[in-house]
Formats: C-alpha cells, structure tokens, sequence
C-alpha cells in the first residue's frame, strides 16, 4: 500500500518528490515546519544532473523564465589568485564537458522552491505549513507523524526530507549524531546596482573561486529576476566549533567587516561585494556522515535528512531533486514498498557515497593548497560526469 505519503519538509527534495509521485499516481501530503515559503537563504548551485530533474517535471522553461530567460548559464569555472590572476580553469582543462553547455546554473533558493511550490499547488498536492513534525510512530499497516501543534497525520509511508538537522533521521535512527564538521561557512547575495565600481571585474559569466591557506570564497553571479544578483559562498576552516555567543549572536555588522579584512590585501574588491551584501547567512557546517541505511520500515530519508551534503561539492539541491525523482520512480515501479525502498538504496547509494569521498578528496587538496594537485583532482572528477537519473526508463 503506497497511498497517502507523508513527506515531512517543503525544500526542493519534498517538493520534488511530491510533484513525482503525482506524476506517479501516488496521493502523497507535505507538511512543512515554516508558516509560508519565504526568501529564506541565500542561493545554491544546480548541477546539470539537477537541471535535468526540474526538464523531468517539465519546469525547466519555468525555472528559465524566472531566472530572467537565460539562466545565467556559467561558462567557466575559474580559480584566481590574490592578485586576480588565473591558476587554472575547469573549461580549458575538460572542453568537452557537458557540465557548462548543459547548465550549471547558481539560483536563489527561493526562486527554485518557488517553481516547484507553483507546479505543486496547480497539481493540487496538500502542503501544510506550521507542521514541525515532533514525533513518529509505525506499525506494520501505517505510520503516524506527530507535530509541534498537537496535530497528528497517518500515511502508509513517510519520507524525512527535513533538511540537515532532520528530525525523521533523529527519532528513525537515533544514534546517527550530526558533528560539526570542522568548517563553517557563510552564503550571501548582494544587488546588482550597490557595488559601484566593485561590479565591473565581477561582470561575468564564469564562477570564480580564491583559495587562501583555511578559507576560500566562490563567486558566481545570477540573474534571479528582473534584478541581477552576486551570489557568494564563503568557506572557513576551523577545528573546533565557535561558540554560539561569537557566531549566531554576532551582529550582522560586525561579522561583515571581519570578513570583509580577510580580502582587504586581494586585488578584487571582495570585502565591498561582502560588505554591501543584502542577504549574508552564516552557518556551522554539520554532517551525519554515512547512514546505515536509507530506510528504517515505513520511513525512508532522502536529500540533506539523509546525506547532509558539504557546502565544497555544491551538490545539496542537485541530489535531494535526484533523490525525490528516483524515490518516486522505485515507488511507481514496485508494489511492494520494501522493494521500493531496498531499490532506491540500492541504485543510489554508490554514487552518493562517491560524491562524498571525492568531496572529502578535494578538501584536503585545498588544505595541501597545492594548485597542481587541485587541477589534477578536477581533470578527473566524477563531479563532470556523474550519471543522470531518468523519470521514464522503467526497471
Ligand atoms: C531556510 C534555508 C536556507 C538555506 N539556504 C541555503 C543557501 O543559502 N545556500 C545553500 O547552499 N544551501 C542552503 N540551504 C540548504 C539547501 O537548501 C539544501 O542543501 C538543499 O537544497 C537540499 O534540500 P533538502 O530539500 O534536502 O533540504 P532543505 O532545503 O534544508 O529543506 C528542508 C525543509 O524541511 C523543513 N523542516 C525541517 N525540519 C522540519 C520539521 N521538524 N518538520 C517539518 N518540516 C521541517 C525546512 O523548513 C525546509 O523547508 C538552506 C536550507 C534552508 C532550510
């Protein structure tokens, strides 16, 4: 029995999946902890893989329309030093790769739960919004979900797709502690038209990124709607976690401005484009490490609930769409749900763990700081050709 679906969390993974399974014809329900979709976060790559999964849906004209008709298309990666000059880029290195001409694009993460959020309301899937989901029971017939409010839902199945700090992988499997994973990092967006002259070496359509010995930031721009917009993603490596009172109680000013000093000997103005950011969203990165199992009964986890993806592999929204795709599909194509879930383990799980390995890989290249060896690591990722998952090809 795969009617009536409980999928707790309304990020793209939930919103994926929800939209698949209608595809499906399979009945399935969101409920989402927040009150309404908001301009919460700052902006996320979208591999070609992802791509892909929203052409699946068949949003990527949407997507495209609400990224200002072209979509900013990247047409290189870049890596720069100090002074601005080139080291090395990914083009040059792979000219045959699919990963530009097919759309490696960067998208506020709004703009991308906002297309599928459209899709899901004309398709008429349920989405409750104020459902923090406290608690969950199964037995062999249901499983029940209990929320923050005092309010219950039963479903045959329910799908955690809550994130990192998932609350379905903390009550299913209770020993699966999320660690910080010794970095932290720090996602901003700023408004073309208040840089001043800052704009003028970022005016292009290549994502760049400058690597110092414990911290590295990547720069993409995008153009989300009418108003073009920077993105940026800041990475600093730290040992220990910073305690609370130095890091989420900062003020937003202060915490700017020390960023900022890190960039004021480059030769590119980052610190203006840092300092005049509108959106500048800190956080510590924390990670679950690999999961026994996918699933646990009628539970199962797909996106960051299950594979916490690190900021270094810009992979988060690219799987959790992957995995609402080929979830939906494994339960299209088995009546059985244990099969259903067994599959989706099964097919995914060597390409997910390869991700995090090689993410692992490339951190430490960047630590080793050695520029030979970080081109050596891209000429041969798996990143560049990691295989596609396909809506219609039936097992
Ligand atoms: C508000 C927000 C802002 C973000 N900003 C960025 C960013 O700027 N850059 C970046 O690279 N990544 C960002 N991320 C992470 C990024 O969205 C994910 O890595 C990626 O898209 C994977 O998607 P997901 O659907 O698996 O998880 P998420 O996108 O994290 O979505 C999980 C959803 O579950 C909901 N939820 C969580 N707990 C519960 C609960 N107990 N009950 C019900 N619902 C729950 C959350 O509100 C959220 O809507 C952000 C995530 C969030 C939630």
């Amino acid at each position: 029995m795969k009617e009536n679906i409980i999928i707790i969390g309304g990020g793209s993974g939930g919103l994926a999946l929800a939209l698949f399974l209608e595809k499906a014809g399979i009945k399935s329900e969101i409920y989402e902890q927040a009150s309404a979709f908001s301009e919460a976060g700052a902006s996320y790559a979208v591999h070609p893989n992802g791509f892909h999964v929203i052409n699946e849906l068949d949003l990527g004209e949407q997507l495209r329309q609400q990224l200002n008709e072209n979509s900013h298309p990247l047409e290189n990666y870049k890596f720069k030093d100090k002074q601005g000059e080139l080291l090395f880029d990914i083009r040059s290195l792979v000219p045959d790769s699919s990963f530009f001409s097919e759309g490696l694009i960067y998208v506020a993460r709004h703009h991308l739960i906002d297309v599928l959020y459209q899709a899901a309301l004309r398709k008429g899937i349920p989405i409750h919004f104020s459902k923090r989901l406290k608690n969950l029971e199964q037995d062999d017939k249901s499983v029940t979900a209990y929320f923050e409010d005092g309010t219950a839902a039963i479903g045959s199945l329910l799908i955690g797709a809550d994130g990192t700090h998932s609350r379905t992988r903390a009550i299913t499997f209770p020993y699966e502690f999320l660690r910080y994973s010794g970095k932290w990092a720090v996602f901003g967006m700023a408004e073309v038209g208040t840089l001043g002259e800052a704009e003028v070496f970022m005016d292009q359509d290549y994502l760049a990124s400058y690597f110092e010995e414990d911290f590295n930031i990547t720069i993409s721009k995008h153009h989300p709607t009418a108003k073009k917009r920077f993105s940026w993603v800041f990475i600093q490596s730290q040992e220990r976690k910073v305690p609370k009172k130095h890091f989420d109680e900062k003020p937003v000013e202060v915490f700017k401005q020390q960023l900022a000093d890190k960039f004021s000997d480059f030769k590119e103005p980052i610190d203006t484009l840092i300092l005049n950011s509108s959106t500048f969203l800190p956080q510590q990165v924390f990670n679950v490490g690999t999961l026994p199992k996918f699933s646990f009964g009628r539970v199962a986890l797909i996106g960051d609930a299950l594979q916490t993806t690190d900021p270094y592999s810009g992979m988060g929204a690219t799987l959790s769409l992957e995995d609402g795709l080929y979830l939906a599909k494994m339960l299209r194509d088995h009546t059985d749900y244990e099969d259903a879930f067994y599959y989706y383990e099964f097919d995914r799980k060597d390409n997910v763990r390869r991700i995090h390995q090689e993410t692992k890989e490339m951190e430490q290249e960047i630590e080793a700081g050695s520029v030979e060896k970080m081109k050596d690591y891209f000429l041969n990722s798996f990143f560049l050709n990691i295989p596609k998952v396909y809506w219609d090809e039936a097992k």
